[in-house]
């Protein structure tokens, strides 16, 4: 049932949620340059206890959660207490003549200037820098600490954007649901309100029309917000639309057509929390997770033992892990290219193992496939293996004959790039299965950056252009026998994944969080009520259309 929608804004974290509006406290803003300090050493003494403070907040916080939220509180906590910040910080105080408060803002900025010119996950790191110097830049000038205060009661919160250690710091069932003015999709922020379990909203406009008190709905699966008379009238609303989790752990229909539910992991606790989680085998390891800060190829004994951790947890389960995907948003110190023009379009995934350009990619692929095989009889988990980044269908062949030298008996590409979709025949018919990246193929469909916060509307999985692609694939897996899988995070959206495996998607892997909602969402349809979502939101204009044409079916 749609919600009398006043706003409407990017879908971050499916559920819907109704409540009060808590505002969240802005960051400070710019402070000034001057007047310079009568007493330098005094002002640049200042910093240190600032800094400390800051840090104690953030640890503090930090042992009250797990997982991915704490591992972001930690990873902040690190960048408050960078002693070159510090230092440069001090410097410009004692010579430059700036107030304590603009020299930290102006460290930092230079510190969020350096990671962002390195692209990729290190630029998104820009914005907890931004985080942290504004805490430290509010202490020092006496203003109350932005973000997130203490919630003595459920509340919906309203930001212009959120940082990651706010979010992180956040309880699902307090925070009955998130709205921002900012942010796309794939940031940070909404990762981890989909870990979380909390309703998200971002890139909404029109956010700041909501102040503080108001009733509010939010559904995080539309990215429909909605302002009521009654915190009442919140409340009932978003009850009467609150998700069935009720599920037995096994993907399947309501008449019983089988759609495993696998996890995405990056490592050993990931693959456990997702065992743990009754995961079904891992539909995407993304190896490169494990290396993004080695400077050199990893050891094989290194490699081996990352894979270990992974696999064992999935002793006689499918784990399919996807080689190293390096390049555009994820650089591997050891193997992405310098300097190129447009690395989102460049030498990335499977290409660097192609290129001719005398690296060593071709061996560092080689490598990677003997470990994750050694692996595999260690562990006795059913690997496969698949290679990001494929276009054609000789490369899918190139690929598949390297996994078979090593032994590897299952074998299959990532769909990325919308040429794949075009020759998808061939390709399948070159390996054992298929898995859609819908991050990476929205991107290349739409030519949009997936980072991107003011393109995120056009990275939104209920494109019906995204869902068109995914519909051919799913005719030619028809057609060949070859599975297709969906590993992006289009799979996590329960509503979505019921259209996916309406459009002939065999099996969906998703982040933690998710699969409960999309195991009851899928088992609450036949099969041939998933083929009629597909093919109205296929059929729709827009995403908000394709979501409201589903919706509607629900009657
Ligand atoms: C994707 O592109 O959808 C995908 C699953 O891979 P990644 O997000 O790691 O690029
Ligand atoms: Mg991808």
């Amino acid at each position: 049932m749609p919600i009398p929608s006043t706003l409407i804004g990017i879908p971050a974290s499916p559920g819907r949620a109704g409540g009060r509006v808590v505002r969240v406290a802005e960051p400070p803003g710019e402070p000034a340059t001057g007047p310079a300090p009568a007493d330098p050493a005094g002002e640049a003494a200042r910093i240190e206890p600032a800094v400390e403070l800051v840090s104690t907040r953030l640890t503090a916080r930090a042992a009250t959660v797990s997982g991915d939220a704490r591992e972001v509180l930690e990873a902040t906590v690190t960048m408050v207490g960078d002693p070159a910040l510090l230092q440069n910080a001090q410097e410009l105080v004692t010579e430059r003549g700036r107030p304590a408060a603009r020299a930290v803002w102006e460290a930092a900025n230079g510190f969020a200037a350096t990671l962002s010119s390195m692209g990729g996950y290190m630029a998104e790191r820009a914005r907890d820098i931004s985080d942290v110097r504004d805490r430290i830049v509010a202490e020092l000038l006496g203003l109350p600490a932005p973000g997130v205060a203490d919630l003595d009661a459920p509340a919906v919160l309203v930001a212009t954007d959120l940082a990651p250690a706010d979010t992180a710091g956040l309880k699902p069932g307090v925070a009955l649901a998130l709205v921002t003015e900012q942010g796309g999709p794939t940031s940070h922020t909404a990762i981890l309100a989909r870990s979380l379990g909390i309703p998200a909203v971002v890139g909404c406009a029109g956010a700041s029309t909501l102040t503080d008190g108001s009733a509010v709905i939010v559904d995080g699966a539309t990215g429909e917000v909605g302002e009521v008379a009654t915190l009442d009238e919140a409340v009932e609303a978003a009850a009467a639309a609150a998700v069935v989790t009720d599920w037995d752990g096994v993907g399947r229909t309501a008449d019983g057509h089988v759609v495993p539910l696998l996890a995405n992991v990056g490592d050993g606790p990931g693959a456990a929390k997702g065992a743990a989680d009754g995961a079904e085998g891992v539909g995407l390891f993304r190896t490169e997770l494990a290396f993004l800060s080695a400077a050199e190829e990893p050891s094989e004994s290194r490699q081996r033992e990352a894979y270990v951790a992974v696999l064992s947890a999935f002793a006689g389960k499918p784990v399919t892990a996807r080689t190293l995907d390096a390049g555009a948003d994820k650089p591997l110190p050891f193997l992405s290219l310098d300097g190129e023009p447009n690395p989102a379009l460049g030498v990335r995934g499977l290409r660097i193992a192609r290129d001719g350009s005398g690296g060593d990619g071709a061996g560092v692929l080689d490598r990677q496939l003997a470990g994750l095989a050694a692996a595999a009889k260690e562990t006795g988990a059913e690997l496969k293996v698949m290679a990001p980044m494929v276009a054609t269908a000789e490369e899918a062949r190139w690929f598949v004959e390297r996994c078979r030298t090593h032994g590897i008996g299952r074998a299959g590409v990532m769909i990325e790039v919308p040429a794949a979709v075009l020759t998808a025949d061939e390709i399948m018919r070159e390996v054992d299965f298929v898995s859609v990246g819908t991050n990476d193929l929205a991107q290349y469909l739409f030519a949009a950056d997936r980072q991107s916060g003011p393109l995120a509307a056009l990275n939104d999985p209920w494109q019906p252009a995204l869902l068109r692609l995914i519909g051919m694939l799913g005719e030619a897996s028809e057609r060949t026998g070859c599975p297709v899988g969906v590993c992006g995070e289009a799979a996590a959206d329960p509503a979505l994944a019921s259209v996916l495996v309406g459009l002939g998607v065999a099996s969906l892997s998703t982040g933690p969080g998710a699969r409960a909602a999309v195991g009851a969402a899928i088992g609450g349809l036949t099969l041939a009520q998933c083929r009629e979502r597909a093919a109205v939101a296929r059929a729709a204009a827009d995403p908000i259309d394709a979501r409201r044409a589903v919706a509607a079916l629900d009657g």
